[in-house]
């Protein structure tokens, strides 16, 4: 064999290359940092929001019996497989109020999360500005990032004259300052972000609040990304409330959504937009783009899961099922003292830690000790008291983390076991209030 001279130098003298900006990382992502402490601990996992109970049994018999299914073995059309987006339009056209047509007011995304990548894609150029309300799920500041998009913050607050240290507070008591959401918007600003059901407050956004909203997007003609993958957990009936529904909003809004939030099954990857073909259209080609089309079997799966789902109540039993588990975790709290803010839909709680004092001299191992004191408290709460929840001011850009400073995020979707189990751990962090 002979050597190859030239070869052999670039391998060795040429520089690395270099990741683009985009997918720049700094420090370990919040997810990786506590699943790893939360195993080296032995800590009771309240942080991510998977499911900790099995997916209904209807539905991964559906997923099955689609994966047999020959007509599944291809690819599915970049819009989605007819047989799921009849069954949306079936779906939400009652919700919406009006007939959604499944083959233009519909694209199936490969989960929540890429249907917003499009929405952003499709209406924001390089530079171009968006604007999130915080605390605000991760992911959307990060795919901005990809498409070279501005995240702009406006953060939803506390009422004045409440003290969310000492008193229980509900998601309503957290309030948008629709004077602040104008005063981020710029000639730039392409697309508003609302997400409700609120991750991680819990807020359920009314229709009051929404036609607020629904005002400054028309004044300044930007296109609502409505994220609603929690659309079917909501509690002590509030009622979930699109604001494409309102006035004027249809033209504007995409909804996007999530089979995993609404069947449990958060690894199959199957979500949707919902919009004006005017809206649709570009999101399509986004997404044709990024995925081209999303995985055939799943998407059958979902839609005969739907159609059970029609059968046999389902999403009512989910919700009351979610009910029992969000009351069981906040009786929990309630033990304990701390206070937290009662959500009307997701599955997350809010905690307050502002009473908690953690002892002087308290050491951090190192990738915590250069982290915000929200980290240092989730740190505490998984060695000390062997219950791991996310440090809020993840959902916080850097300017209003301070706003974030004192709650932890803890997730419900877990077997009444490992509540009951995360119950008795969290007496702990009475000696320390
Ligand atoms: N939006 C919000 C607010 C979420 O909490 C999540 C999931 N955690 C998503 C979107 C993404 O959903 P999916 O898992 O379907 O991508």
């Amino acid at each position: 064999m002979t050597n190859h001279p030239s070869q052999s130098s670039v391998t060795t003298n040429a520089a690395l290359p270099v990741p683009s900006g985009r997918v720049e990382g700094g420090q370990l992502d919040v997810w990786t940092l506590f699943n790893n402490l939360t195993a080296q601990h032995k800590a009771i996992n309240l942080g991510q929001g998977f499911m900790g109970f099995p997916a209904p049994q209807f539905v991964k018999d559906a997923g099955s019996a689609a994966v047999q299914d020959e007509t599944c073995t291809q690819y599915a059309p970049p819009r989605g497989k007819p047989e799921l987006r009849n069954e949306l339009a079936k779906n939400y056209s009652a919700f919406f109020g009006r007939t959604i047509n499944p083959d233009t007011e519909i694209v199936v995304a490969a989960g929540g999360n890429e249907g917003l990548l499009c929405v952003f894609a499709a209406f924001m150029n390089p530079g171009d500005e968006a604007i999130l309300m915080e605390p605000a799920f991760d992911q959307y500041t990060m795919n901005l990032k990809m498409i070279s998009g501005v995240p702009k913050f406006v953060p939803l607050k506390t009422r004045p004259g409440v003290d969310p240290a000492q008193e229980v507070l509900t998601a309503d008591d957290w309030v948008l300052d629709i004077a602040a959401l104008r005063a981020q918007i710029t000639p730039r600003t392409k697309v508003l972000v609302v997400n409700t059901p609120h991750n991680p407050i819990g807020k359920v956004f009314s229709t009051a609040e929404l036609t607020e909203i629904a005002a400054v997007a028309q004044e300044f003609n930007l296109v609502v990304l409505s994220d609603e993958v929690y659309d079917r957990l909501t509690y002590e009936g509030k009622p979930h409330v699109s604001i494409a529904t309102l006035p004027g909003m249809w033209e504007r809004t995409v909804v996007s959504c999530s089979a995993g939030k609404a069947f449990g099954v958060t690894g199959w990857r199957i979500g949707w937009m919902i919009g004006a073909e005017a809206l649709i259209t570009p999101c399509l080609r986004a997404h044709t783009r990024y995925v081209f089309t999303v995985n055939s079997p799943m998407q059958v799966g979902i839609a005969h899961a739907f159609q059970q789902a029609a059968q046999n109540d389902f999403f009512a039993r989910q919700r009351g099922e979610y009910l029992a588990r969000r009351d069981r975790f906040m009786r929990a709290l309630d033990r304990t003292g701390l206070a937290y803010t009662i959500p009307h839909g997701s599955y997350f709680v809010l905690v307050n830690t502002g009473r908690i004092r953690i002892p002087v001299g308290y050491t951090f191992p190192p990738e915590i000790a250069d982290r915000d004191p929200c980290y240092k408290m989730g740190y505490f709460f998984t060695k000390e008291i062997g219950v791991t929840g996310i440090p809020t001011t993840e959902f916080y850009s850097e300017t209003n983390s301070p706003l974030g400073q004192d709650y932890i995020r803890f997730a419900f979707c877990k077997p009444d076991d490992v509540l009951d189990a995360a119950a008795e751990r969290l007496l702990r962090v009475k000696q320390f209030m």
